[in-house]
């Protein structure tokens, strides 16, 4: 391992022992820059508002899920793998990012998608995926999808291949989540830095919750005093308090372990707020709010968001200035969508090469709020 590229990582840097026990890879580009978002301020009438721009956190493909992935390939490579199995919806940016990344190590992916509501970006993402050579398997529901997950590792093991190499969902297992924990101590550095103040107010988007439950970590390691205002985008199975505490829990343990000078700190210590307001009806249903979050962003300081994860998390920081609420606050808005394009060739690829139960998602009508 190239110890140099280890020394990038705030986390590292902090806590040398886990540079020496965890198995990582160099991935992303970091730290990502922090914006301050004078245009939006002046529509909303507020005057510190900063953006951490993780969708620009990979050359290739940005977003949160990159941070995850350094660790959970740098896994993978390390106990010889040769092939990475995760989960998700049919649109999913963590089954893409896994398969671009993994991909570009030379492993074969493969993604258990199961059904979800339509939108435009579902059949980019499947294009994408197909044209970096990801195994594309949709079943009809999520049991479904365990049963064809199982199914499709016993083939490779009667094809004498290995078994793939088991990512969870949204990459939030207590590794994956190391990832995040390393993004709170990069904007410590920054904020001692001069970039930008030290946030109260952090919105962030929470689906399988790594991203909230590292920074969360993170912060309180550093000993900032921010706030994670963790905007629920999930069915409550997926999201919610008992299981951010426990992943929260897990994630400092493993950590701990590992360095005995990483603080032991529990889910008391997590200055976290929840908010569920902005959910909707079900996951990955756009709502007015959140598409209203994704124009106003595009008007006012022309970065893009989506209406599954950060139109509606922006959409919960607008509604809390409409309310008043951020007067005399600082607040960071954490960017975790992908803003690199993706290659005409790829958007270009006939969708009916793609296996036959995703053709539907390029045949059947997007939902209504889709722009
Ligand atoms: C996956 C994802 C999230 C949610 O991150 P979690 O760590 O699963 O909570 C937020 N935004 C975007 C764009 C994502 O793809």
């Amino acid at each position: 391992m190239d110890t140099n590229k280890k020394d990038s990582l705030a986390l590292f840097r902090a806590f040398p022992e886990l540079a020496r026990k965890l198995d990582w890879l160099p991935l992303a580009n970091l730290p990502t820059p922090v914006q301050q978002m004078n245009l939006l301020a002046e529509e909303l009438d507020e005057d510190d508002l900063f953006i951490k721009r993780d969708d620009l956190s990979g050359e290739v493909y940005g977003g949160n899920k990159v941070r995850k992935l350094e660790f959970l390939l740098g896994e993978a490579r390390a106990r010889g793998a040769d092939s990475v199995m995760t989960f998700g919806t049919a649109g999913s940016n963590h089954c893409l990012a896994t398969a671009i990344y993994a991909r570009s190590l030379g492993m074969e992916a493969i993604s258990i998608l199961s059904p979800q509501t339509n939108s435009a970006s579902v059949g980019r993402n499947l294009l994408m995926g197909f044209h970096v050579g990801a195994e594309l398997h949709h079943y009809h529901s999520e049991p479904a999808a365990q049963r064809g997950a199982a199914w499709q590792s016993a083939r490779r093991l009667g094809a004498g291949k290995k078994a793939p190499h088991i990512i969870r969902r949204g990459g939030s297992s207590s590794l994956g989540t190391v990832g995040f924990v390393n993004a709170g101590l990069e904007l410590a550095e920054q904020i001692k830095r001069g970039e930008l103040p030290e946030p109260d107010l952090l919105y962030v988007a929470m689906g399988t919750m790594g991203t909230a439950v590292g920074l969360a970590l993170g912060l309180a390691v550093a000993n900032l005093r921010t706030k994670v205002v963790a905007v629920r985008v999930v069915d409550l199975r997926y999201g919610n308090e008992d299981a951010f505490h426990k992943l929260f829990d897990s994630t400092a343990t493993l950590l701990n372990k590992l360095d005995e000078n990483f603080p032991k700190l529990r889910w008391v210590d997590a200055n976290v707020e929840f908010r569920h307001e902005q959910f909707g009806q079900k996951y990955a249903l756009f709502t007015e709010a959140g598409m209203e979050a994704v124009s106003l962003l595009r008007s006012t300081e022309g970065i893009q968001l989506e209406g599954t994860y950060t139109g509606k998390a922006m959409a919960a920081l607008i509604a809390d200035s409409h309310a008043g609420n951020l007067e005399g606050r600082r607040v960071l808005f954490w960017n975790t969508y992908n803003s690199r394009p993706f290659p005409a060739e790829a958007m270009n690829r006939d969708y009916q090469k793609l296996p036959f139960p995703v053709q539907d998602y390029f045949e059947k009508p997007c939902q209504a709020l889709d722009p």
